[in-house]
């Protein structure tokens, strides 16, 4: 929760505008929701660019506060000790720290990361460019400049792109999963079952989750949409055992 609109890189409207009960009981007014891009600053010195996402712009809320449930909900695991609280991305790195203050944790940023979010608030002909050209590095964007290899390119070269969002999104990495050694001799033997969702949309059918089943003999896949995040019945599980045989 933020009470700088001017923090947020994207941000909705709520309308009509909600409210969030705050741990004292007051209700505060929370005029919209977007995502917010931070450079932490790491104990060992570093900086870490995070994106803050379902961020809620409360106007009036004394300080910026992270939620750790939700820290928790995204997979990230958050430790406090005497020191402070650390969160620990799915690959265990540390993607930011706050120190003990009296009873409050704070939050470790880079002084530059409030000018760098204002900054990308603003279009520049650099971030344009850099869009333009499916998201092209610098370093190859300044090349076509200097080698004079696009007419009419009006791009300078000593100019900032700043934090792009969707090059974050893009770039992250998982580590891969481990080689699985598992042997099966007949198919349904063993079924891996997925489900995926909250989609933004819904489907045709007014799905906005799915649910995939992979049988690891055969490497038969089927899919079916689901309106809730609940897993299958017993009865659900041999209809499609028996659709997955058919096919
Ligand atoms: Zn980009």
């Amino acid at each position: 929760m933020s009470n700088n609109r001017s923090l947020f890189t994207q941000v909705r409207d709520l309308d009509p505008a909600e409210t969030v009960t705050l741990g004292d009981g007051r209700d505060l007014e929370v005029k919209s929701v977007g995502t917010v891009v931070l450079e932490m600053l790491l104990p060992d010195g570093s900086s870490r660019r995070c994106s803050l996402q379902r961020v809620l712009y409360v106007p009036k809320l004394a300080y910026n506060l992270v939620s750790v449930s939700r820290a928790t909900e995204a997979e990230k695991t958050v430790t406090f000790s005497r020191k402070g609280c650390e969160f620990l991305n799915s690959c265990g790195q540390t993607i930011a720290f706050a120190t003990k203050q009296g009873s409050l944790y704070h939050l470790e940023l880079c002084r530059k990361s409030q000018e760098s979010v204002h900054a990308v608030q603003k279009e520049n002909k650099e971030r344009l460019w850099h869009r333009r050209f499916g998201h092209l590095n610098k370093q190859s964007l300044q090349k076509l400049v200097k080698k004079e290899l696009v007419n009419r390119l009006d791009y300078d070269t000593s100019g900032r792109v700043g934090i792009c969002e969707s090059c974050i999104g893009g770039k992250q990495s998982k580590v891969p999963f481990k080689t699985s050694t598992t042997k099966t001799s007949e198919p349904l033997e063993l079924v891996h079952s997925d489900l995926c969702g909250k989609m933004g949309e819904k489907s045709v059918g007014g799905a906005e989750y799915f649910l995939t089943f992979l049988d690891h003999h055969t490497r038969c896949i089927l899919s079916r949409g689901r309106t809730k995040p609940s897993v299958l019945s017993e009865t659900g599980r041999l209809k499609w055992k028996i659709e997955l045989v058919d096919d």
